[in-house]
């Protein structure tokens, strides 16, 4: 049977949504790599348009300038949490849930955003240890921080779980290694959950590919290109807010791209 996107099966196309100025309000929302590129330009639009945004990264000082950065236009819309994906134990996860069900009673949103790139090898040279590395922070990261959310997503009343995926995890490329495998993982790990969550929680799951976008990854994946000629984080962040939102209600198990 041909396979049928989530786009031509429901209609609805982040890439084309425009968020109304209140849209998240009263949302809270976790974006994990807060720090830098797309996941601060996403939480910066989060707050924007009404959530109070759980900032997660590896660096308090970084995220600290992007807090600073936010609520100068947004007084009290965040909190930061710092989590390093890469050496972080069960401890921390749980710290970091206890401390989100203790504040907010409940999480309304999860971006999963933050991932490292590794190195462009063919598999046959492929360096054991930086494979494994990427593997944990781009995917088992990325299930523990959801598992151990998952009661505060379950206290909401319309929770989104967003994965950030990439052209590599939908189609395998030459050298792209364990960064196409951890993407191919995600992609999986969001259609599992989000047939186990279907009837028993108002929890969506689904997956967002930003596309090639200007930023501090992309420059290390193509560092001849021409940044100028790539969209911003800015420009994406509609869909972004789309699939977080209300506006993807009822949608879950898709593979999105926001171009
Ligand atoms: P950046 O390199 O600009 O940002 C990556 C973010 O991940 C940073 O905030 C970084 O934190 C964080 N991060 C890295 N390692 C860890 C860690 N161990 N613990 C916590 N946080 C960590 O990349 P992009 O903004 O481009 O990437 C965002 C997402 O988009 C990624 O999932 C990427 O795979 C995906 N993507 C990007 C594309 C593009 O063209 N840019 C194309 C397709 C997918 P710190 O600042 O501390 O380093």
């Amino acid at each position: 049977m041909a396979e049928v996107s989530a786009e031509a099966s429901s209609g609805f196309d982040p890439r084309r949504h425009v968020p109304a100025p209140a849209e998240l309000d009263g949302r809270i929302i976790a974006i994990t790599g807060a720090s830098e590129g797309i996941g601060r330009a996403v939480a910066r639009a989060c707050a924007q348009h009404g959530a109070t945004v759980v900032l997660i990264g590896r660096n308090q000082r970084k995220l600290e300038a992007v807090q600073n950065e936010i609520e100068a236009e947004r007084p009290g819309s965040t909190t930061v949490a710092v989590l390093d994906l890469e050496r972080a134990l069960a401890g921390d996860y749980d710290r970091l849930a206890g401390a989100v069900l203790e504040r907010f009673g409940r999480l309304d949103g999860l971006l999963h955003n933050a991932a490292i790139l590794g190195t462009l090898t063919p598999i046959e040279h492929y360096d054991v240890p930086t494979w494994c590395r990427v593997l944990h922070v781009n995917l088992t990261a990325a299930f523990a921080l959801t598992q151990v959310l998952l009661p505060a997503l379950r206290r909401s009343a319309d929770a989104s779980i967003l994965y950030t995926s990439s052209g590599v995890g939908r189609r395998g490329k030459a050298y792209w290694g364990a960064y196409a495998v951890s993407k191919f993982g995600i992609e999986g790990l969001a259609q599992v959950l989000s047939a186990e969550l279907s009837n028993i929680a108002p929890i969506r799951v689904n997956t967002l590919n930003p596309g090639p976008t200007r930023t501090r990854m992309r420059a290390q994946a193509y560092p001849a290109e021409n940044p100028a000629k790539l969209r911003t984080p800015e420009s994406l962040v509609g869909a972004y807010l789309a699939l977080l939102g209300p506006a993807s209600r009822g949608i879950s198990g898709g593979s999105f791209d926001a171009q």
